[in-house]
């Protein structure tokens, strides 16, 4: 027999699509919140939200013919016509979330427009309404939810622990505080204080009151305007994180993910933050709604864009220079160092806690938000977006360089540091590394212009090798001589290399030959490009390690890396220079 599925029955279902876990029903309801321009939303929440979620606003309120209405599927006062859904800029428009939420829970609304003298309440039980009166109420309104999914017991089976399901919760939130600094969100979980924001608009406060100081402090703000707008912060190389947790992206207000805009993000920090891990960045992007098209599920997030090329290259860009604009010298941590030896374990408390804190944020798995693979592959598009920036030459812009001027050398130590101090601060630097990143750029800027010089050798260097790695020297040696290696294969298992680059002595060429045959797999499986791969390690084997070095080379050296696009971080995104103010020594021997 088949049946018609009565409205009730349908809403059920369809609460397992909108409100999976407490954390959902309030985004829901916190968007609601947002639509009807309120400038103060305050969450509360008992027992994960199990129990108890109640949301105050004071926005525009309902008014008391259309309360019913609203908890109807597919009502919603935000679009009227399939049409209005590609110039949206609310939140919600399905008209789902009030009749999926009421569904499956016990439902209180009191709400008043500002035109009403008199508020009304409504009280609704897994969907039926119980009752509805006038009520004395101020503007905006506050939806009560409690014993969600008490009517389902299978999906209440689902949810985790309260506490899990609390970290759901503030994640949420965050994210919505976040996109929305004009609004003030005041969070409370069982009458402990969790999050209030300021709501003046403040992007960097709001970042701040949630994040805290810490990482407001290494934040670069970015501006753009031209085809699209961007504006918004960005993590310096002093922080960073193992995943993407921390990369809020508005587009148009709304917080989305999308890949290619993560892999912009990913490429414009190539070389700037360690191997593997993630910037951290909060990040309005505008654009004409109409060049993008928002999956409509109310869960996903994901938006495309009509040219995703010039978005891609417009982002990498802007974040790359604005990096690049800034001082990246890494900071030695001298807190966190003297704690740990120094004090006793209970003034350590403030800095565990922000630990924890920081930790239980990487572990909670957005619920919309989680999708992407770490190293996930470039795709085409973004790849060919990356040749044009080269041959469009970012590598020939000025950028704020570094001066070493009124810097004089102290000295080096282990053979492989340099001191140089001037009256305000210290910089150590690593030598080897120093050499390295000043030959790579070199070599990677001759190599972008094609003009590598190549010194041929009078005695052709021979290397037998093994049948294996003859095939992977024949495959590359195009690329090979990009690199200003001529070499040639002869005989079964012999290669001749005629020429070298010049910049190379001899002796270093063939063992660089040697290492990139035992790397050349991984280097053609990698995430990175080949061409930067095999550039950085051709520097690797050009620097030797462990010399002595005198006052002039230091000198020269100095004067080298200055003239460096980015002096401040190794091709692996690994720091050259680290700075100790006078301050912070001071602090450390406890004077100030
Ligand atoms: P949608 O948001 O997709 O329109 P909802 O079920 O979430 O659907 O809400 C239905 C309607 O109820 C909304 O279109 C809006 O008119 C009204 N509404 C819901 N919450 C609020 C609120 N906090 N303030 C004012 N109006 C609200
Ligand atoms: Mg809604």
């Amino acid at each position: 027999m088949i049946n018609i599925l009565d409205e009730l029955t349908i809403n059920k279902i369809s609460a397992g699509e909108v409100v999976e876990r407490p954390s959902s029903a309030i985004k829901e309801l916190i968007e609601n919140s947002i639509d009807a321009n309120s400038t103060k939303i305050s969450i509360e929440i008992i027992d994960g939200g199990k129990e108890l979620i109640k949301i105050v606003d004071n926005g525009d309120g309902i008014s008391s013919n259309e309360v019913e209405k609203a908890f109807l599927r597919h009502a919603t006062s935000k679009i009227k016509k399939i049409d209005d859904l590609y110039d949206l800029y609310s939140l919600g428009f399905r008209g789902e979330a009030l009749a999926s939420i009421s569904a499956v829970s016990k439902v209180e609304m009191v709400t008043k427009t500002k035109d009403e003298v008199i508020g009304t309440k409504i009280v609704l039980h897994g969907g039926k309404i119980i009752s509805k009166e006038p009520c004395s109420s101020n503007n905006g309104t506050i939806i009560i939810i409690r014993d969600i999914f008490f009517n389902t017991p299978a999906r209440k089976k689902f949810l985790k622990s309260s506490k899990t399901e609390a970290s759901n919760i503030s994640d949420i939130i965050n994210k919505l505080a976040i996109s929305n600094p004009n609004i003030r969100f005041d969070y409370k979980n069982s009458n402990n204080k969790i999050l209030l924001t300021p709501g003046n608009n403040k992007f960097l406060d709001v970042i701040s009151s949630i994040h805290g100081r810490d990482i407001a402090k290494n934040l670069i703000n970015i501006d753009y305007t031209g085809k699209i707008k961007i504006n918004g912060y960005i993590g310096n190389n002093n922080i960073f994180r193992s995943n993407r947790n921390f990369q809020y992206i508005n587009v148009n207000k709304r917080l989305v993910k999308s890949k290619i805009l993560l892999d912009a993000i990913l490429e414009a920090y190539k070389g700037i933050l360690p191997i593997n891990k993630h910037a951290i960045c909060f990040l309005n992007i505008f654009v004409d709604p109409s060049t993008i098209d928002v999956n409509i599920h109310p869960t996903k997030l994901e938006v495309k864009f009509e040219n995703e090329n010039e978005v891609y290259t417009i982002l990498k860009d802007t974040i790359r220079n604005s990096l690049l604009n800034s001082t990246l010298t890494g900071k030695f941590d001298y807190k966190i160092d003297t704690i740990k030896k120094y004090e006793k374990p209970k003034e350590i408390i403030p800095l565990n806690i922000e630990s924890e804190k920081i930790s239980k944020f990487e572990n909670i798995k957005d619920l919309s938000l989680d999708i992407y693979v770490e190293n996930s592959k470039l795709n085409d598009k973004a790849l060919e977006a990356k040749e044009t920036f080269y041959q469009e030459s970012l590598f020939k812009k000025e950028y704020n360089k570094i001066n070493f001027n009124d810097f004089s050398f102290v000295g080096t130590i282990f053979d492989t540091y340099i001191i140089i101090s001037n009256k305000e601060k210290m910089y150590i630097l690593d030598q080897h590394v120093v050499h390295e990143k000043i030959l790579y750029e070199k070599y990677m800027n001759k190599f972008i212009n094609s003009s590598i010089d190549i010194q041929i050798l009078l005695d052709p260097i021979i290397l037998q090798l093994y049948n294996n790695d003859i095939s992977k020297i024949e495959n590359n040696i195009d690329l090979f001589k990009k690199f200003g290696f001529e070499i040639e294969i002869f005989g079964n298992n012999h290669i001749m290399i005629r020429g070298v680059p010049n910049m190379f002595k001899i002796p270093e060429s063939q063992n660089f030959i040697l290492e990139l045959i035992d790397n050349i797999d991984s280097i053609n499986s990698s995430y990175d490009l080949k061409e930067e791969k095999i550039a950085s390690l051709a520097c690797k084997k050009a620097i030797k390690a462990n010399d002595k070095i005198s006052e002039f080379e230091v000198k020269s050296l100095l004067k080298n890396l200055s003239e460096c696009e980015n002096p401040f971080t190794c091709p692996h995104g690994r720091p050259i220079i680290v700075e100790f103010t006078k301050n912070e020594i001071e602090k450390m021997f406890k004077r100030i």
